[in-house]
């Protein structure tokens, strides 16, 4: 047999078959009979979830997953490799490195997410390759055998971590510069001498694993973006962004700034490493504990105060898989504005405008808007500055300095979109297109960075330039502020008295009343200054007849002051006053609700 067909995922899934897998594994004392009682059970009552069975039982039964790959590779006969054992090898790592580059890249990503790696040739058969991978079993697997250059080819189990190792020694042999052996000082008198000296110095350093080790933390700590800043000739700070802020993750010390640059734009596409005075947009894709880990490179280059050093700032962006793109009753919001939203993402057209100061929580609300709508016949279609989430089954677009909004924009018409998402709405370029898509039958989200629902539409009205057509053109804005909340451990409880310049600075008006409680923010080891995790809060103005007279009529002049009537009379609770209840529930500051509700 030359290939070994298995029309399954990640093992056994139909039921004579996946009974007599749990019976192999009882058999061989991986499972008691109770457990694979339990797991047939449980795969009967689940029947659509395609979760691997090593997953499974590892995350139902807490069996290890390598033990359960072997059994799979066991039960099928797939040949089990020992990487130790290394008298049968016929091809070297730089071999496999030239086959993995003789690939179109989109087969090597491909193959990096089903973690499947030539290893080999067969003895006397140059055209079968020997294939490792962790899952052998996996049906994708065999899709991906069948489009690799070779004839034949056999699939073999390789235990995860020796996988992980084998790739890993892949990425060093690659990175590693042919003259490494060359002993000779370092002069960097031409260019070609300094991007020598920079391989060297990536080499020497381990630097692709330690940025490998910088990528994991950042995966398991869910950071949206990570900043690698040069501070002096050898030390770059590796900043995370941590819900929503920026802090030091960690300095590199050691390594010239240009090395860490060098080696973050050769890891990914799109990215030239030579080049140091322009910006530049790329991504990197890899794999990190099994999770893929996607991530978009944006470098600009940054003065440094000796004039011989090219330094980048440069900053990788954390693109979010379809599983972690949040649920629109995940987010937070209130049965107004879930409703108003609703209405709205059920409509053919219009425009939804998502308002707020934070991008990444605007681009979640709207990733989990397009979430909902998302089926096979829809066309959605987006265009964005940077990626954070990527949606299944959406067309996104990034922007990048030889693909501007305009030619973006001109160019998807072409491709008919029902759905179509635009960055922000104030960009001159956008305003007059989502209109004009918004009111011959598209649906169209885009944001604005305002305070206030109000305001977006002030804003909007102003580059609309006539308000009976944005009447027409609009469904519905949403807006949302983030506010973060005290830490219930270190808050300090203070008069209200004692802080009359915050209080008059919140202006309040007739129907409000100064917060009976109030607290400051400390800081003590459990929180950040005082301050501990964050709500989001929401309000939404759906676009009413009544709010549609009121644009109509608005000639030249907007009146926010109607339109605030007629939004709360539909059922509007005002971002302040949702964030000055907070503050009345000691959950928060002043100094938040200041922030944007003013
Ligand atoms: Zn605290």
């Amino acid at each position: 047999m030359e290939t070994k067909e298995q029309e399954t995922q990640g093992g056994p899934q139909a039921p004579q078959m996946l009974a007599s897998f749990l019976e192999h594994l009882v058999k061989n004392q991986v499972l008691t009979l109770g457990q694979a009682a339990k797991a047939a059970q449980w795969k009967q009552e689940n029947a659509a979830e395609k979760r691997p069975m090593a997953e499974l039982l590892e995350q139902e039964f807490g069996i290890n997953r390598d033990v359960v790959s072997q059994q799979i590779a066991q039960y099928y006969a797939f040949r089990v490799i020992d990487p130790r054992d290394r008298s049968t090898r016929h091809l070297l790592v730089s071999d496999i490195n030239r086959i993995l580059r003789s690939l179109p890249e989109s087969v090597t990503q491909q193959l990096l997410k089903a973690q499947l790696l030539p290893y080999d040739l067969a003895e006397n058969q140059p055209d079968k390759i020997v294939l490792v991978t962790p899952n052998p079993s996996d049906r994708d697997i065999h899709k991906l055998a069948r489009a690799l250059p070779f004839k034949k080819f056999e699939i073999c189990y390789l235990k995860q971590s020796d996988w992980n190792e084998y790739w890993r020694l892949l990425t060093l042999e690659r990175e590693k510069p042919a003259s490494e052996k060359v002993v000779a000082p370092v002069t960097e008198s031409s260019e070609s001498d300094f991007e020598g000296a920079m391989d060297r110095e990536i080499v020497r350093t381990l630097l692709s694993s330690k940025l490998d080790n910088i990528f994991a933390d950042a995966l398991r700590g869910g950071a949206t973006e990570i900043h690698f800043v040069p501070q002096g000739v050898r030390k770059t700070d590796v900043l995370f962004r941590l819900n929503g802020h920026l802090s030091l993750w960690v300095s590199m010390e050691d390594v010239r700034c240009e090395a860490v640059a060098t080696a973050l734009k050769a890891s990914g596409t799109n990215l030239d490493r030579y080049e140091r005075l322009a910006v530049q947009q790329g991504l990197i894709h890899g794999m990190v504990e099994k999770r893929p880990l996607r991530l978009s490179v944006s470098t600009i280059p940054v003065l440094s105060r000796d004039p011989g050093l090219r330094h980048e700032s440069v900053v990788l962006h954390v693109m979010q898989e379809t599983e972690s793109v949040p649920s629109l009753d995940g987010i937070g919001l209130d049965p107004h504005s879930a409703e108003v939203l609703g209405v709205a993402l059920s409509g053919v057209r219009g425009l939804v405008l998502f308002a707020g100061f934070n991008q990444s929580a605007l681009r979640a609300t709207i990733a989990a808007s397009l979430k909902t709508i998302v089926k096979p016949t829809l066309n959605i279609v987006t265009v964005e500055e940077s990626v954070e989430f990527l949606v299944d089954g959406v067309r996104q677009i990034k922007l990048n300095p030889r693909l501007t909004a305009p030619d973006a924009i001109r160019a998807i018409g072409a491709h008919d979109p029902d759905v179509v998402v635009l960055g922000e709405i104030d960009d001159p370029a956008v305003a007059p297109v989502a209109l004009k898509m918004a009111n011959i039958g598209q649906l169209v989200f885009s944001s604005i960075h305002t305070r206030t629902g109000v305001t977006a539409l002030a804003r909007l009205f102003r580059v609309a330039g006539d308000g009976l057509l944005l009447g027409d053109a609009l469904a519905a804005i949403v807006a949302q502020q983030t506010v973060r909340k005290l830490c219930p451990r270190c808050k300090q409880l203070i008069p209200p008295a004692a802080l009359p310049r915050t209080i008059a600075h919140l202006r309040l008006s007739k129907g409000e009343s100064v917060p009976s409680t109030l607290y400051r923010a400390v800081g003590c080891i459990d929180c950040r200054g005082g301050y501990r995790g964050e709500e989001v809060l929401f309000e939404a103005i759906p676009a009413t007849p009544d709010l549609r007279e009121i644009l109509a009529e608005s000639e030249g002049h907007f009146n926010a002051e109607a339109v605030l009537k007629v939004a709360m009379r539909d059922g509007m609770i005002p971002l302040r006053r949702k964030a000055l209840e907070l503050v009345e529930k000691g959950q928060t500051t002043v100094d938040q609700v200041l922030l944007f509700a003013v």
